[in-house]
């Protein structure tokens, strides 16, 4: 049954401003609020306080144990409890102190690292992240305390997915704040944000647990189409099943507990597919919370006697799933990309705009990569939005204001029709919820860009590290013009001079002019684009090895370094590791195809071919012509089955003993075709895997 969901529980199991005031002294509690709010650094000396009041916090909970909760390379959450609980003298006491908090040592040799962790020194350090709060994880008898912590190496070097994007974002920060000054605006904290849209699955636990390829991959590797698919376009904001909607507000109970502002429910485009997506936050918090919202998706569906699949494509032949990363910068609390109402707003809009266009155009190989896995694989570049090559959608009335940037003349005349930046006011332009293209990439939407390449199943943090670093670089580069114009800081009353316009205006227009072939307004569906962004010179990577290959080169390397995010050893860890996590997934899944012909199909299709086989001699036996050549057909039919699947099978022996990825997939491909034929030759109730139109359609 459940019970009303309350306001008042929203955010009661996390350690923020409310459990601050009302646990720690007033001094301790404005520094600490100081390090959360305006990213201060923090003082050391109030950590033991923190503590303090933390474990009470939490034991008022029913807390008994805490983890230091990290994101290592692996992709999702790790933990390490350990109890309160303490002897001293004989007497148990519960103890947390200062140290507890700040630092954690786990033991790091388990973890990939990429070659980082050299074997001799398996620790690993945890390390606070007093930005993201510390919040309670309650499990059936118990509860713990959570203290997201950043994961690093004794050298200092980062063994996780936070630090990287921690370090971005200072580098962002820095870099805003460079331009924000030559706008004349007060010293003020500059942020980004983001609001992770999530799509995912629900199939019924009896199938799942019958289908070993999602069980080990996540994905069906053999299912024939169902009659019918998405075609009716029937699902997509339509009613929620009731047994679905129960399961959400149990989702949503357990994340408004936990601070975290779940907003949106629907009904995606395929069958048994259904978004999540909460109200945007800062990014460092938005992105934790993304991965809380994954592992609470898995563990509400447990107790419905559902399985949620966050796979980027679990079935053949309907949609897959993305992970809408909305994401903006902020300055002062102030959205810079919010279009604004006046000529200055506008400008600084312009500006930043024009930055992204830059990075996203310069860096597009880096954007691609961050995207880059097995699963994504079957979205970018396999006939499915988004496709593999990143280009930016404006809308027609940005796109057509950037134009008259583009082409605007500089000089102190203002030509009929021509935009000058920080002289004219932008016209409105609306948010066209109508307009919207669901086919690009990386689209402008009305006061965001929306990077919807990145799958289902990942952190935020990889693909938005990339995006800060790369605005981090096009927005230095766009203020250090600016500052070599000698036009700056000499605003009066907030109105810049002429000469600060016409620099401004020439500086956006040399950028649009290198930069504009990124942005494409069309339908990123069509191939006739594919061909298009090839004569534009964009990069066009439709697999993962292949997008990869970015981390590895030197320009790139030089960039994370310059802006403090990488070194060239981290980056270049991350490169083996997420090359290795491919190979080990196409290998998995090499395998469980093969066992899953070998072991399931085939004995099925025996078993039919047998039957078929008696009922032939049967009707041979007694003389009877009818049914005989269907029969005699059926058997052939089988029987060149049988065959071609023992030959797929031994193909794929023969690709995973070569560990070649591409022929592991082929080969794969090649027996799925084989195997998704037979299904619709062998009787229904001797068919070993539950059927698409089950696990699509019944849950
Ligand atoms: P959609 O039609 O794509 O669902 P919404 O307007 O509902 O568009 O927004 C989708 C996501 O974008 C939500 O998570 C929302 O909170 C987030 N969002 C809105 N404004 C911003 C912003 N300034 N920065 C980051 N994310 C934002
Ligand atoms: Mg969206």
């Amino acid at each position: 049954m459940n019970e009303a969901m309350k306001m008042t529980d929203f955010g009661a199991d996390v350690f923020g401003a409310e459990a601050i005031k009302e646990y720690l002294p007033k001094d301790t509690a404005r520094k600490l609020q100081g390090t959360i709010e305006k990213g201060e650094p923090l003082d050391a000396s109030i950590a033991g306080e923190v503590a303090h009041a933390m474990k009470h916090w939490a034991m008022d909970r029913g807390a008994t144990h805490y983890t230091h909760w990290f994101l290592p390379m692996t992709g999702s959450t790790a933990e390490k409890h350990d109890s309160f609980l303490e002897i001293k003298n004989g007497e148990p006491i519960m103890a947390f102190s200062g140290k507890n908090l700040i630092v954690g040592e786990p033991d790091a040799s388990s973890f990939p690292s990429g070659g980082i962790r050299s074997t001799f020194e398996a620790r690993g350090y945890t390390a606070w992240d007093p930005t993201s709060p510390a919040f309670i994880k309650r499990h059936g008898n118990g509860a713990t305390l959570c203290i997201p912590t950043a994961f690093c190496a004794y050298t200092g070097e980062a063994l996780d997915k936070k630090t990287p994007l921690l370090r971005s974002m200072q580098a962002l920060e820095k870099s805003v704040k460079r331009l924000m000054k030559l706008f004349d605006l007060p010293d003020a904290h500059a942020g980004c944000t983001l609001g992770a849209e999530q799509e995912y699955f629900l199939v019924a636990k009896k199938y799942w647990e019958k289908r070993p390829d999602l069980v080990m991959t996540g994905r069906t590797l053999f299912g024939a189409a169902s009659a019918k698919g998405q075609q009716l376009e029937d699902h997509y904001f339509g009613t929620i099943p009731v047994n679905v909607l129960d399961f959400m507000n149990d989702v949503e109970r357990a994340l408004w507990k936990l601070g975290i502002p779940a907003k949106t429910r629907h009904n995606e485009v395929a069958p048994a597919q259904f978004e999540l997506a909460p109200q945007f936050e800062e990014l460092n918090l938005a992105s934790d919370h993304n991965m809380i919202v994954m592992d609470t998706l898995k563990s509400v569906a447990e107790k419905h006697n559902l399985k949620c699949l966050l796979h980027e494509k679990p079935y053949a032949g309907v949609n897959g799933s993305g992970k809408h990363n909305n994401w903006s910068v902020s300055y002062g609390g102030r959205n810079l990309l919010d279009p604004g109402s006046n000529p200055q707003e506008n400008a600084i809009f312009l500006t930043v705009l024009c930055a992204v266009i830059e990075a996203v155009d310069k860096h597009a190989d880096l954007l691609r990569a961050a995207v880059a896995g097995a699963g994504n694989d079957h979205r970018l570049g396999a006939n499915e939005a988004p496709p593999a090559v990143i280009s930016i959608y404006l809308g027609d009335q940005l796109a057509q204001v950037v134009d008259m940037i583009e082409k605007g003349v500089t000089g102190e005349t203002k030509e009929a029709g021509v935009l000058k930046v920080g002289v004219d006011t932008l016209p409105p332009l609306p948010r066209d919820a109508t307009d919207r293209n669901r086919t690009s990439p990386f689209a402008f939407t009305g006061n965001k860009f929306e990077f919807r390449a990145p799958g289902s199943s990942v952190c935020c943090s990889g693909p938005m590290t990339v995006l800060n670093t790369i605005v981090a670089e096009s927005v230095e580069r766009i203020a250090e013009e600016l500052e070599k114009s000698g036009t700056a800081g000499k605003a009066k009353k907030g109105e810049h001079t002429v000469a600060f316009h016409a620099a401004l205006q020439e500086i956006l227009q040399k950028s649009l002019a290198a930069h504009k072939r990124v942005v494409f307004n069309g339908n990123g569906y069509e191939a006739l684009w594919l061909e298009e962004a090839k004569r534009r010179g964009l990069p066009n990577f439709p697999d993962t090895p292949g997008a990869l290959a970015a981390l590895t080169k030197k320009e790139n390397a030089a960039l994370f370094e310059k802006y403090g995010v990488m070194t060239k050893r981290e980056l270049k860890s991350r490169h083996e590791i997420f090359l290795e996590e491919y190979d080990k997934k196409i290998h998995i899944e090499g395998a469980c195809a093969r066992d899953i012909a070998a072991g399931m199909i085939a004995p099925a299709v025996k078993a039919e071919y047998l039957e078929t086989a008696k009922a032939y001699e049967a009707a041979n036996a007694v003389g009877v012509s009818s049914g005989i050549a269907a029969l005699r057909e059926s058997l052939v039919e089988l029987g060149a089955g049988l065959d071609a699947l023992k030959t797929g099978v031994q193909k794929l022996d023969e690709a995973l003993a070569l560990s070649d990825n591409a022929a592991i997939l082929a080969a794969m491909q090649a027996l799925r075709t084989t195997a998704d034929s037979l299904e619709r030759k062998v009787a229904d109730s001797r068919w070993p895997l539950p059927k698409y139109r089950e696990m699509l359609f019944l849950y």
